[in-house]
């Protein structure tokens, strides 16, 4: 698969991919192109040896394994969702001839690249059907259906200086001046046998697709890249390998990662613990594999350099960044990250260091949490990006490809 290839498909899983749910469904459907058996978790697993599965938590959480009887096994993980604004159970805010709908915010959003923006809503939605029972559907709206307008400077004059955001009062987009709006109408229509909708888990997006940037196209610009990218690059990898991988795609990364399916939850002991049903051979498993965590790192910006430790500071376009922190918020160690530099020299992609400053908080991710659960040696290590957290981020348009060499080689 040629680099530009590698790209057009990242972009084109970004733009199919609003929610974790619609993450899921795609990187089901391209699992079972590739030869995957879906298992179902409440059906017994009967695995063969030379075969390859997934299995789906929850709608919005996935593992997939090339199954051997060894226990040597690269693992990668990785998490489908990203910090966003979720519309309210009870939505509908009528004020001065508007409707708009309030929104919780979900995660660590940067919050003013939300306002202005051509937003859609996507998600699953619970209902009951014509035939009464209880079904869900994900639908994804794809067109512009609410905005959030700024203030105009006119009428706050300092608001290039001292701009701040209210998450209740300054969120809520506007979606139409009918003065019988509904949403679960609305929803309603979308759905061909739906009688009621019950429930939801919807999100807002931006319409605007992703999209390359730069007079060599040397970035990429898209929503979500934290971390669909990290996601779509373990798929393409395990969908080229036979060899002992498995890959791990977990929801509510950005709320701490609690949750049935999240890397907190008894997902993956529950999958490993089937894959090996002895004490033994789960210990054996743990102690042999290797975990590399992939989540985005920090680029430094030019326009705030200082924001980074000057000898640790990730550029775009100069390799996949391995994440230290001796605190332990990353779980690198000097072993694990030894053995993916050597991995890396080898197949010829460079590779970069981010520690944070010594006087500024780390971040954390998958990483130690799955470490700690598991038992099992790891690496953190990401995609260099800018605007992590925004509706708009941007990355190198060549590390992606290269984290997919080196993951394929390690
Ligand atoms: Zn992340």
């Amino acid at each position: 698969m040629t680099k530009q290839d590698f790209n057009d498909a990242l972009l084109g899983f970004l733009d199919a991919s609003p929610t974790p749910f619609h993450v899921v469904v795609n990187m089901s459907g391209m699992l079972l192109n590739a030869g995957f058996i879906e298992l179902d978790e409440k059906e017994d697993f009967d695995l063969i040896t030379g075969n390859s599965y997934f299995v789906v938590r929850a709608d919005s959480s996935i593992i997939a394994f090339n199954y051997y009887e060894g226990f040597e096994y690269i693992l990668v993980g990785a998490h489908t969702d990203s910090p966003n604004l979720k519309i309210k159970p009870n939505a509908e805010i009528k004020k001065d001839g508007i409707t708009q709908l309030g929104v919780e915010t979900y995660g660590g959003v940067l919050l003013n690249p939300w306002f202005d923006r051509d937003l859609s809503i996507a998600g699953r939605v619970s209902y009951k059907s014509v035939d009464a029972r209880l079904k869900s559907a994900l639908i994804d709206m794809q067109k512009a259906v609410a905005i959030i307008p700024s203030l105009a400077i006119h009428l706050d004059r300092d608001v290039n200086i001292s701009k701040t955001v209210n998450e209740q009062n300054h969120l809520p987009p506007i979606v139409s001046t009918c003065k019988d709006f509904s949403l679960k109408s609305e929803l309603t229509k979308m759905i061909e046998d739906c009688q009621e909708v019950l429930s939801y888990d919807l999100s807002l997006y931006d319409t605007q697709k992703a999209s390359y940037v730069g007079f060599n196209d040397e970035f990429i610009a898209s929503a979500r890249l934290d971390n669909l990218l990290s996601c779509y690059v373990s798929l393409i990898t395990i969908c080229s390998t036979q060899k002992p991988m498995m890959i791990i795609c977990s929801d509510h990364e950005e709320v701490g990662s609690v949750s049935v399916g999240g890397a907190g939850g008894s997902f993956l002991e529950s999958v490993i613990e089937r894959m090996f049903p002895t004490a033994e051979a789960k210990a054996r498993f743990a102690r042999s594999s290797l975990l590399i965590s992939a989540d985005n790192a920090h680029a430094v910006h030019p326009n705030y350099a200082d924001k980074h430790e000057p000898l640790h500071a990730p550029k775009l376009n100069q390799g996949v960044v391995v994440k230290v922190n001796s605190n332990q918020r990353y779980a690198s160690s000097s072993e694990t990250i030894a053995r993916f530099l050597d991995t890396a020299s080898r197949v010829g992609e460079p590779t970069q260091i981010f520690v944070t400053r010594s006087d500024m908080a780390c971040g954390s991710t998958i990483g130690p949490i799955t470490a700690a659960k598991i038992g099992i040696d790891t690496i953190d290590i990401g995609v260099p990006t800018y605007a992590m957290h925004s509706i708009r981020e941007s990355a190198g348009s060549d590390d992606a490809y290269s984290l997919y060499k080196i993951l394929l080689e390690i």
